[in-house]
């Protein structure tokens, strides 16, 4: 059994248009992994854009607090949006190793920061990930970065979670794989569609996570803890 807290990141402020503000600390263990290449954006359109939406909403975009935000407001969902732009062949480079071990490895409390695509508000919380390896394992600091790659893009809950889990069925070939997100919707909070405080969790259980009950819970049982 192996059991590590990951560690997730959100955008600061950075005057780096492109680029490096995503590798986090955890991306120190591995200095050898290629930094993925961000996609260009059409900066300059987006600029416009956004200042043309502070105009429709009725502002004054010239007022001081504001004469920057269209530029900062691009820079966010560049980074926000950067998953596109990774290739999780990339993410991965270097970092699976053949290995005996064959007990669950779970990875929990992954923070993580995404986008939802209906109101491209924020939707955050926390991802749980197992998987039983069958001749392979990842390094562990990885499983965050897979996260990473699928939340920084405009996502559902439910497909970022089944996306991770069959990220790491791709790769791997374990013996299963089980992803479980719980998430806190701005979208929902923000416009008191539901209780402020309701936790939206989705699942995705492959192979024998999926097939033998004894096996899933046993990963429910080391997260449920942690779920509300
Ligand atoms: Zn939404």
């Amino acid at each position: 059994m192996t059991s590590e807290s990951g560690n997730g990141m959100i955008a600061g402020e950075s005057d780096h248009g492109h680029g490096e503000h995503h590798v986090h600390g955890i991306m120190q263990e591995d200095p050898s992994a290629k930094t993925p290449v961000l996609r260009r954006y059409n900066t300059e359109r987006m600029v416009e854009l956004v200042r043309e939406t502070l105009v429709l909403i009725g502002e004054d975009v010239h007022r001081d607090g504001l004469v920057r935000t269209p530029q900062r407001v691009a820079r966010a969902y560049e980074f926000l949006t950067q998953g596109y732009a990774m290739d999780i062949a990339e993410v991965l480079n270097g970092a699976i190793f053949a290995e005996r071990y064959d007990e669950m490895v779970v990875v929990k409390d992954i923070d993580f920061f995404s986008l939802c695509e209906h109101h491209m508000l924020p939707f955050f919380g926390k991802a749980h990930v197992a998987y039983i390896p069958n001749g392979k394992i990842v390094g562990l600091s990885k499983i965050p970065r897979i996260v990473d790659v699928f939340a920084h893009r405009l996502q559902v809950q439910e497909r970022m979670t089944l996306q991770i889990a069959e990220t790491i069925q791709k790769y791997l070939q374990p013996q299963g794989v089980a992803v479980v997100t719980e998430a806190s919707h701005m979208c929902m909070m923000m416009r008191g569609v539901e209780k402020q405080n309701s936790v939206t969790t989705a699942s995705a259980m492959l192979g024998v996570f999926k097939h033998q009950v004894e096996t899933r819970s046993e990963f429910m049982n080391l997260i449920s803890s942690r779920l509300h």
